[in-house]
């Protein structure tokens, strides 16, 4: 096989990233924007050791799971990597891929009697369901301003209206401030007053990304704006613009969201980070709200905080349930963000201790506690794999009755799994958005530790996309 052979490949399995993959003699090619089922005409595009790249050059054969995406821009943007596949077919597929990686890596039998695997909680409406949007600005081959994402394999920008997964409000607000940006831009007049874009290649421009984040629960609407500066014109401007966009879809729908807070983040580094550490409110409140449950979040442009609060509230009320609490109970929230999982917890336990890295998402954390009127919580702010250690040594007799983790893709640092074992909590509940770093550290927890797999719940977070959430509970077996 060579680089632009022609060759009839039929698609096996879908790739963590979403590409399909078929195998040529035993020898797998990945295929962007094919699905399980499909017959395909491929073009080699790379060929490597042991793998390979193709583009489909036609449909030979379309996969029964196939559907129209409902974006016209879906297979460019790299936003969802699955609308091409129909819903239910993409829930069977996250729930086999939790399957593969507990028994693949986490040597787990789940046909053992003793793990309880229950089948994906997918949503009943899988669209518009993000409550944050984060769009890069740029131009276009004629230097119009377009906000949207980089094509791939060119340096051409995509400009998109309108995000079918996103919260509507973004249709009206991307509108609005592109043509303000339009309006108010000037290249090559140096005027202060002027709003210019941010070149990547260059570096000069002011504009660089739209944050969008929605209260669903309370109706409030925050708007970042990251940028390349120290200061941000026409702020009183914008503040109307923004007012009246909110006012045109309130007509349209009937809804009444609010605008609560307008930014800005200053980001003045060379990076593909998006958020710099400074952020400037113009207008309103420096934070959004929102509701999980009953417990009220107060949610800062820096902070984590989950996407999809429909099934966050799903993934929560699972996690509290496998936590099993009494109400006597010392529970540890490793990875806490803003708290939202310890205040969820902190109703039903007796302490609960929060452990982050991002100091703003600490002083979140305490903020929410404080305005749910929850006093048995306390935060740390700083590594887990460091502070979690560091008070074990200080007090080996800290005491841990349930732990919690949800840490970011890579998953727990083996140093915190360590001290976990050491802590010896009766339960462990681990809430993952990798499935492989999931299995890796369940098979650490029982090979090094004595703790067994009881339960598995994978939560569709993410409609449309390639990952899947899960929460899991492991136990520590009595000897
Ligand atoms: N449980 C929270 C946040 C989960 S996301 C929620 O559901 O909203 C993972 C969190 O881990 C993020 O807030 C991130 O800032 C934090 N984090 C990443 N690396 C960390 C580390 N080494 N130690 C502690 N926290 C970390």
């Amino acid at each position: 096989m060579r680089k632009n052979d022609e060759i009839v490949l039929d698609i096996i399995d879908l790739s963590n990233e979403g590409l399909g993959i078929g195998k040529v003699d035993g020898f797998p090619i990945f295929v962007k924007g094919a699905i399980i089922g499909d017959r395909i005409r491929a073009g080699i595009t790379k060929l490597k050791k042991n793998f390979g790249y193709a583009r489909i050059l036609s449909i030979i054969e379309p996969s029964a799971y196939r559907t129209v995406p409902v974006c016209p821009v879906a297979s460019r943007c790299g936003g969802c990597q699955l609308q091409h596949m129909k819903y239910e077919n993409q829930l069977e597929y996250k729930n086999d891929k939790v399957k593969k990686c507990l028994t693949r890596l986490g040597g787990i039998k789940l046909d053992d009697e003793s793990v309880e695997f229950r089948d994906i909680i997918g949503m009943e409406n899988p669209w518009n369901y993000r409550n944050k949007a984060q769009f890069p600005v740029g131009t276009d081959a004629k230097n119009n301003i377009s906000v949207g994402f980089y094509a791939e394999h060119t340096h051409g920008f995509v400009d998109i209206d309108s995000c079918a997964i996103q919260h509507r409000i973004n249709d009206f607000l991307l509108k609005d401030i592109k043509d303000f940006i339009s309006f108010h831009r000037s290249e090559g007049n140096p005027s202060r007053e002027c709003l210019t874009i941010y070149d990547e290649k260059t570096q000069k421009g002011l504009i660089r990304h739209i944050l969008t984040r929605v209260g669903f629960t309370t109706g409030e609407v925050m708007v970042c704006f990251v940028i390349n500066g120290d200061r941000f014109p026409q702020q009183e401007k914008l503040t109307e613009v923004l007012l009246k966009s909110i006012d045109s879809y309130n007509k349209q729908y009937d809804e009444q969201l609010k605008l609560h807070c307008i930014a800005y983040n200053i980001n003045k580094e060379n990076t593909n980070v998006i958020l710099g550490e400074k952020v400037v409110t113009i207008y309103g409140e420096p934070y959004i709200h929102d509701y999980i449950g009953s417990i009220r979040y107060q949610i800062s442009p820096l902070s984590f905080y989950q996407v999809n609060p429909v099934q966050t509230n799903r993934l929560y009320s699972t996690a509290l349930e496998f936590a099993g609490l009494t109400g006597n109970e010392v529970v540890w929230d490793i990875y806490c963000g803003i708290g939202t999982i310890s205040l969820f917890l902190a109703q039903k336990a007796k302490q609960v201790y929060g452990v982050e890295i991002v100091p703003q998402a600490v002083e979140d954390a305490k903020a929410n506690a404080l305005i749910n009127g929850i006093n048995n919580t306390e935060f740390f702010a700083g590594a887990a794999e460091e502070v979690v250690p560091q008070m074990y040594e200080e007090n080996p007799e800290t005491r841990a009755d349930v732990i919690v983790v949800d840490p970011p893709r890579k998953g727990c640092a083996t140093e915190l799994l360590s001290t976990i074992i050491k802590l010896a909590p009766e339960r462990i509940v681990y809430v993952s958005c990798d499935p492989a770093t999931l299995a890796r550290d369940i098979k650490y927890l029982k090979t090094e530790g004595n703790y067994q797999l009881r339960k598995v719940q994978p939560v569709d977070m993410f409609p449309g996309g390639c990952h899947v959430e899960c929460v899991v509970l492991m136990s520590k077996v009595k000897k």
